[in-house]
């Protein structure tokens, strides 16, 4: 067996109703909290209410920043972290989904530092230090991982890039992952987020970092989503398939954390860097066929694991055939929860495919695939998934 590291400092806090915990939970980290989250509406609404009551009763005093949107932004962050040093707030909740989340651990970041939270990216010098507010995660979607990763993905719109600061630092010091806060997730946003979770647990797999470790929870978290999201996109109600993802979830940012993403997630950051209107899972749905298909040769027990999760029928077959199947059953999974998209659908300009393969080798996840692309090669994936 290989060495590895595993490691974690989270404290996790899962199940049904464990959110009404987030009171207690806040004041054993500071009496001034910035609550952040996406502008009010009706489905979280309450839920926003409910956790302001909760912190109230646990005489903590709440600033709301709720300027949040979907792939955060600097000047958004710039705005939270503001707010949050006029309040002088002590410690930073995030509740959402992957994006306020990773909000508030960026303007735990900003408010702490000199500079923006771009200047605190994963390759920067300068890195945050221990001065960063401490950082509680509520997560309502299934999901990043964010909950319980040292991930904050930040979008630059200016420079139409996203990124990310990486530090142990802005791991949450506690994350309460609540399945019924995630009843009210619409089918689309299920599927796009449940198959984020599939990529983070399968990217773990395959990355050059993966241990026994994570392995296992990889695994675990693969099966749990075959069985569980496709079910769920049908009936959004379903408690057991919600805590299942919920569950998924956690694993998968466990790997995330402790091994890491791969090629898609690189091609998937690039196009939330320029087109900020697609959503991460879709971005990652939209190049997954085109990554089966250069990959599987490289990494045939990962895929013919996957292939033989998807359709128990390829364990009679031989493990080679096994893996090259997993393609065609990875496409039938993205047709079955309504993820079969391409780049062309989301309005993505044909001019505009060399640019988005370019920065589509930016970030260093391709490196750490099976198969590295060279540009020639990540310039036919981007096509592959422009009309596929
Ligand atoms: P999101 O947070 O952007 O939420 C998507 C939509 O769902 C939003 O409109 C939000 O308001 C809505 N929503 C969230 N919870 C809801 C609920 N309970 N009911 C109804 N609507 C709800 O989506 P996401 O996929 O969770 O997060 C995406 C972001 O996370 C991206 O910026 C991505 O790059 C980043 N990310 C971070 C990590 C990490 O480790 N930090 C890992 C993967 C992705």
């Amino acid at each position: 067996m290989r060495n590895f590291n595993y490691s974690q400092p989270t404290e996790i806090r899962f199940g049904r109703t464990r959110v009404n915990e987030v009171g207690k939970v806040v004041a054993g980290f500071g009496k001034r909290c910035l609550l952040v989250t996406v502008p009010e509406f009706p489905a979280l609404a309450p839920l926003f209410a409910k956790v302001k009551k909760l912190l109230s009763e646990a005489n903590i005093e709440v600033a709301h920043f709720d300027q949040v949107q979907p792939n955060p932004t600097t000047d958004s962050i710039t705005v939270g972290a503001n707010l949050a040093k006029e309040f002088e707030a002590e410690v930073i909740l995030g509740v959402g989904g992957g994006s306020s989340m990773d909000s508030a651990k960026a303007i735990a970041v900003e408010t702490t530092h000199e500079g923006t939270s771009w200047d605190y990216l994963y390759f920067r010098d300068t890195q945050p230090t221990e001065k960063t507010l401490p950082i509680i995660a509520v997560t309502t979607t299934s999901g990043t991982g964010s909950q319980v990763t040292q991930v904050a993905v930040v979008t630059n719109t200016k420079e139409r890039t996203k990124s990310a600061i990486y530090n142990s630092i802005i791991y949450p010091r506690v994350s309460i992952v609540d399945p019924e806060l995630m009843l009210t997730v619409p089918e689309h946003v299920t599927a796009s987020t449940g198959f984020d979770v599939f990529c983070h647990a399968f990217e773990s797999l395959l990355h050059t970092n993966a241990s026994p470790y994570t392995d296992l929870l990889g695994k675990e978290a693969i099966k749990l989503v075959v069985k569980n999201l496709p079910k769920l996109v049908k009936d959004l109600e379903n408690i057991e398939a919600r805590t299942k993802m919920a569950w998924a979830d956690t694993l998968a940012g466990l790997c995330i954390a402790n091994a890491g993403v791969t090629l898609p997630h690189g091609m998937g950051m690039a196009i939330g860097g320029m087109y900020p209107h697609v959503m991460h899972g879709e971005a990652l749905a939209i190049v997954y066929p085109a990554f089966a298909r250069f990959t599987y040769k490289w990494a045939i027990p990962q895929f013919a694991f996957v292939g033989r999760t998807l359709n128990p029928q390829l364990e009679k077959v031989s493990e080679e055939e096994a893996a090259e199947k997993s393609c065609e059953e990875i496409d039938a999974f993205l047709k079955k929860i309504g993820m079969w998209i391409n780049l062309k659908e989301k309005q993505i300009p044909e001019n505009e495919i060399p640019e988005l393969a370019k920065a589509s080798m930016v970030l260093p996840d391709y490196t750490n695939n099976p198969r590295v692309a060279t540009s020639e090669e990540m310039l036919e994936l981007v096509k592959e998934s422009y009309s596929k």
